[in-house]
């Protein structure tokens, strides 16, 4: 009697399919996984642009609002012109990094004297010693010259680090959760 071989061959090639269906099905997985960990470190590691940025988007939100869009140095009111209402600094943003979130340091101003007047700032010295006393511009001097020294260490830590402005942003998330309820 003659035994037919091919029973046998067809089982053996089903096995083969299937271990070679595992075995692909195993590798796509793994690809998966490794997109997987490479987008969620794209995601929790933004560049130190990125959380300055939105730091200062968030904050100076935060000062519009709480200024009810009223220019501080002419007092033109823009809440029904929100876009061309900023939020001007005293100390200019690019020199002093702790100044550039300071409140005291950033008001609501009119596209006018923030922009085309530079600042307006003869008028927002007086408005902040006002505001806060004559000893407020001495203050910003002392920080910008604090901030001086430590730039001339060359070993210096950034006054702004990555947790430094996280945590900065997930306070202004809040405030101006509270700020828009
Ligand atoms: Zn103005």
């Amino acid at each position: 009697m003659i035994q037919c071989p091919k029973p046998i061959k067809i089982d053996k090639l089903k096995k083969k399919i299937a271990k070679l269906k595992e075995q692909s099905e195993k590798r796509i997985l793994k690809l998966k996984e490794q997109v997987k960990k490479k987008t969620k470190k794209k995601i929790s590691q933004p560049s130190m642009k990125t959380l300055r940025d939105t730091a200062w988007r968030l904050f100076s939100k935060i000062v519009r609002i709480e200024e009810k869009y009223i220019c501080y140095t002419c007092g033109k009111n823009l809440q029904n012109d929100t876009s061309n209402c900023h939020a001007g600094h005293y100390v200019p943003r690019g020199k002093v990094s702790k100044l550039r979130y300071e409140r005291k340091n950033v008001h609501a101003q009119c596209v006018n004297c923030n922009k085309y007047m530079s600042g307006n700032l003869s008028v927002y010295a007086v408005k902040l010693e006002g505001q806060y006393g004559m000893g407020i511009l001495q203050e910003f001097d002392t920080i910008r010259k604090e901030e001086d020294e430590i730039r001339k260490n060359k070993f210096h830590s950034k006054p702004l680090d990555r947790v430094t402005l996280l945590t900065m942003i997930e306070s202004y998330k809040k405030q101006l959760l509270e700020l828009e309820k």
